[in-house]
């Protein structure tokens, strides 16, 4: 029994949208979409945020990579363009602290971030 929202969503006791998975990813659309599609892909064994990922096990860095270009097909947003991002930490906004990587497209995503 975990506390962790994303770790429940991994188990299954949370429901969630899920639209994709790999060996060791899932990808779910968020419950808060900022555009027409947005999907968190999350690794299924609980680590703190992307770093962490990348330093501990870099193949499952580039497995979440891997699920989030999946999913840009999927969605039908590869050709047209999309966005991958992940909130770091206070300043950058993470929010949920279990690793994830939004994917936003379906419309003209703004830049710079506010
Ligand atoms: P962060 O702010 O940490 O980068 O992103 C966390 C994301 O998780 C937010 O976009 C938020 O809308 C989403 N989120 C929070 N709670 C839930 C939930 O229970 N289910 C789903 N599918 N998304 C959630
Ligand atoms: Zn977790």
């Amino acid at each position: 029994m975990t506390d962790c929202l994303f770790c429940r969503i991994a188990s299954g006791e949370i429901p969630a949208d899920i639209i994709a998975r790999s060996d060791r990813a899932l990808a779910f659309r968020d419950i808060e979409p900022q555009a027409p599609v947005h999907v968190l892909v999350i690794p299924i064994e609980h680590y703190d945020d992307v770093p962490s990922v990348a330093d501990a096990d870099p193949a499952l860095a580039g497995e979440m990579l891997g699920l989030a270009a999946d999913v840009a097909r999927q969605e039908g947003v590869e050709a047209s363009g999309h966005r991958l991002v992940a909130n770091t930490g206070e300043e950058g906004g993470q929010s949920v602290p279990h690793a994830h990587m939004h994917v936003l497209g379906g419309r003209a995503l703004g830049w710079p971030p506010g």
